[in-house]
């Protein structure tokens, strides 16, 4: 457990530089975590709340159209989600099996969270990016045309399982939506499905594919928007406002915070790493 007395929402954080202090001389930070709080005030504030970012940019009258504080976790809460996902001798976090049907799938009876997305959308990024605390796990990617696309399992100690499912849209095999749809429709255990949108395209036919199996089968699922930092800061706020619009008008399942991200300069892995941790159970 982190210091007593410090479970602070994230607004307040940047408002007390000694409770930064005290969390990153604290015994249960990471060190790589305690670093990261040691960043200047903005760098921090674009590292673990990319979508306070955005709004910056936002005019005031129009900031309530961004849900941004629904999943507000204090930084001690993130500090025991990056713990969660750093492997140590008792925390194994290890890649466990494949399969291209349900039935070959593992039997793991912990939560499980799974992620989709459109091949090329940055989701073997982002697994290694969320496993960047257990260097050993092999993120298994097979992109060669033909190739059976197959659903990866992880699992994270004793915590939760972790699925890489196959990217869908061009070249993805015929029988990938039975695969697909099967797991989500049978999985008991699914806790959580998120499904990556490029930020720099926003949601494209194939994604709506996802998006209504989701719907149909009453799914909690989250939109994580990849690459954010490949747009202009104008570019990014469109893309977000407008696929803010179609989660707030569009979806029952979704869940309605969208969740930012960037594998290449870390930005929102953190708060990410917290929702996993919390929807599985290990933020209680
Ligand atoms: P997948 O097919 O969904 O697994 O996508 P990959 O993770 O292989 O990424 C597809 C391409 O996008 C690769 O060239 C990655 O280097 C690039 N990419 C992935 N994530 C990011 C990101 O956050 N920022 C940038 N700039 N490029 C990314």
């Amino acid at each position: 457990m982190a210091a007593p007395g410090l479970r602070l929402g994230a607004e307040r954080l940047f408002a007390m530089p000694a409770v930064l202090e005290l969390l990153s001389r604290s015994n249960s930070t990471s060190q790589a975590f305690a670093e990261v709080l040691r960043l200047p005030k903005q760098q921090l504030r674009k590292l673990l709340y990319p979508l306070q970012e955005v709004e910056r940019f936002l005019a005031p009258d129009r900031r309530q159209d961004l849900h941004l504080r629904i999943f507000d976790p204090s930084p001690e809460d993130i500090a025991r989600a990056d713990n969660v996902f750093t492997a140590t001798e008792g925390n194994r976090i290890d890649y466990v099996s494949s399969a291209v049907r349900i039935d070959h799938a593992p039997d793991l009876p912990r939560p499980e969270v799974c992620f989709i997305g459109r091949s090329n959308v940055g989701k073997s990024s982002l697994i290694k990016a969320l496993f960047s605390l257990a260097p050993e796990v092999e993120v298994r990617v097979s992109k060669k045309p033909g190739h059976t696309k197959k659903m990866n399992f992880f699992k994270v100690g004793k915590h939760f399982t972790v699925v890489d499912m196959p990217g869908y849209g061009y070249r993805a095999p015929g029988d990938f939506v039975d695969m697909v749809e099967t797991y989500l429709k049978e999985r008991r255990n699914l806790k959580r499905t998120f499904l990556l949108v490029d930020s720099v395209v926003g949601i494209q036919k194939t994604d709506n594919i996802a998006i209504e199996m989701c719907e149909e089968f009453a799914l909690p699922y989250v939109i994580v928007l990849t690459k954010i930092d490949k747009s202009s800061k104008g570019h990014l706020l469109k893309q977000v406002l407008q696929i803010q619009k179609f989660v707030n008008t569009k979806t029952q399942g979704c869940f309605p915070q969208l969740f930012p991200v960037s594998s290449v300069t870390f930005s929102g892995i953190h708060l990410l790493r917290s929702f996993i941790a919390s929807v599985t159970g290990n933020l209680d």
